[in-house]
């Protein structure tokens, strides 16, 4: 199969490698010429772990190519995709579709018009109920002329985990109801059904709102678990064991039961906000996402109170070291992560910050450009009054404890990812405080 993924970001770029990985032709567009170019140069734009060899093996063997010309990259396509950027957008929360709707007007226009030519439009890209719909619409309008079909193949892939997800994932969904389009999405997804992964075919419109009622569920669990280790901690009680005892229920299972700053990142909080917006409009009462989204945002404001009370209620002048800064560990991305939120407020609290993180600091200076990064872990806790935890990179869960205490010029470790064990930490004279844990005197 030929296919052209449109968007060449953290969704189209993983799809298209991986699907070039599976066998089939694949060149991935996008309108940033700079991405085109760092990757036709053998770089990568963004980072995630493994995608650059898989780049390199794809690319080698001719089946993966690079382009910012759309009408080369449609010529013969079976498939196009759809996976650029649907933001939140600014002001009101709605998906912003106006990137999704400019690159239906593009293909239209390319498509080809005889009788033998038939092309599956694939909406990659997290959309609304009802979007594949206008997809259509605009479609029909641009390419009057055209055989194609509008499908929605939501995208389940994790940051971090990306191919592995792509390539091994829980499931995936198309939403189709033409025979020709479902043919083509099983061809496309064949070496997966040949791993017996489980492919839900289903309606279009459904498909859409799956996407989001995933993300708005997995969402509720991780503020469901926040909330509780708030009430750990004022009752006395141990979230993780909470979590750990409630998580072996089958029924509740215990993934995303971990507590810690708020979720981030580029999917869960607008994604949230885009399903309160749709069930508004529906007249539908969606509480529960509402009042996840609410909860989400008060714990992040609140996370640099919690850090502000560890350090004796006032930081004004004190140096603080902020380790992790992306949403996540094993990315880069910054999109909406609680670091953007915490660490302007300990600055407004007169705080002097100090940050690392592996991978994310470049992208961070253009949120944060005035804050200091350090080179490494250990000059960025040199001669801090604190050191904060902010995202569970795997360098920073087995620190030299012993190093850490000489350098900081106070002991205090504020841990909102429960990476370390207060007893230890305690016994070598750190100040340790974490999330969801009975304060200790
Ligand atoms: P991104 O911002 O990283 O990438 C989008 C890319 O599309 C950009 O490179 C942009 O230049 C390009 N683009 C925009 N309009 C274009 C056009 N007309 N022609 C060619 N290129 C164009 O976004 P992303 O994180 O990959 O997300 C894409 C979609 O996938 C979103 O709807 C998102 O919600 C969804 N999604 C993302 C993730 C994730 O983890 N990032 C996971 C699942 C689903």
């Amino acid at each position: 199969m030929k296919v052209t993924m449109v968007g060449t970001g953290y969704v189209g770029l993983v799809s298209g490698v991986c699907f070039a990985d599976f066998g089939h032709e694949v060149v991935c567009v996008d309108k940033d010429p700079g991405k085109i170019d760092t990757l036709n140069a053998g770089g990568v734009p963004i980072y995630e772990p493994g995608l650059e060899a898989l780049i390199a093996k794809n690319v080698q063997a001719g089946r993966l190519s690079f382009t910012t010309d759309l009408a080369a990259a449609i010529d013969g396509s079976d498939a196009v995709f759809i996976a650029v950027g649907t933001p939140s957008r600014r002001g009101d929360g709605y998906a912003d579709l106006s990137f999704v709707y400019a690159a239906a007007e593009e293909i239209a226009g390319l498509i080809p018009t005889g009788d033998e030519a038939f092309t599956v439009v694939v909406t990659k890209s997290t959309v609304p109920v009802g979007t594949g719909d206008e997809v259509e619409r605009i479609m029909a309008e641009h390419a009057p002329r055209g055989a194609f079909e509008v499908v929605s193949n939501p995208e389940f892939l994790r940051e971090g985990a990306a191919i592995d997800d792509f390539k091994r994932p829980d499931r995936v969904v198309v939403g189709t109801k033409n025979a020709q389009a479902e043919a083509v999405m099983r061809e496309l997804y064949r070496p997966l059904f040949l791993n017996e992964t489980p492919i839900v075919f289903t309606e279009r419109r459904t498909s859409e709102l799956i996407k989001y009622a995933a993300n708005a569920f997995l969402a509720t669990k991780i503020t469901f678990i926040n909330e509780v280790a708030d009430l750990c901690e004022a009752v006395g009680a141990n979230v993780q064991e909470v979590a750990r005892g409630i998580g072996l229920d089958k029924r509740i299972g215990g993934k995303f039961l971990h507590a810690g700053p708020g979720y981030g990142g580029s999917c869960f909080p607008k994604d949230t906000l885009a399903l309160a917006r749709t069930a508004e409009e529906a007249n539908v009462a969606l509480s529960i996402v509402s009042a996840v989204i609410d909860a989400n945002d008060a714990r992040k404001r609140r996370m640099a109170n919690k850090i502000v009370a560890a350090l004796g209620g006032d930081v004004h002048g004190l140096r603080i070291c902020i380790l992790g800064l992306a949403f996540k560990p094993n990315t880069d991305d910054m999109r909406d992560a609680p670091s953007l939120t915490i660490i302007p407020r300990l600055i407004d609290k007169g705080a002097e910050i100090v940050a690392y993180d592996p991978e994310a600091m470049n992208e961070a200076r253009s949120h944060m450009p005035d804050i200091t990064y350090a080179t490494d872990v250990y000059s960025a806790i040199d001669g801090a009054d604190a050191l904060v935890i902010i995202t569970e990179w795997n360098e920073f869960r087995a620190l030299d404890m012993k190093r850490v205490k000489q350098l900081l010029n106070a002991p205090n470790v504020i841990d909102l990812r429960n990476i370390y064990r207060g007893e230890r930490l305690r016994d070598l004279g750190f100040s340790y405080t974490n999330v969801g844990y009975p304060a200790v005197s």
